[in-house]
């Protein structure tokens, strides 16, 4: 349980353990890499691989919600 909570602290960015990053869909971002999120600009290498790392992790835990939004209503 404890290894669950602490694993869910840690940045989908960078990968280090942050207790007070924002946090989307359960996923975290510490606040050192939002920073470098909102201050680099779009279409660079950063903002790129920021941009991946947000998908790989947020996309799919949408659409699991998703799914079982789909489950609940059938
Ligand atoms: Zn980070």
């Amino acid at each position: 349980m404890y290894k669950d909570l602490s694993a869910k602290n840690n940045c989908i960015i960078c990968g280090k353990h942050c207790e007070n990053g924002i946090i989307i869909k359960g996923k975290v971002i510490c606040s050192s890499c939002e920073e470098k999120l909102v201050s680099c600009e779009i279409g660079t290498d950063f903002y790129e691989y920021y941009k991946d790392c947000i998908k790989k992790h947020l996309v799919p835990s949408i659409l699991r919600d998703n799914v079982e939004m789909n489950e609940y209503l059938r």
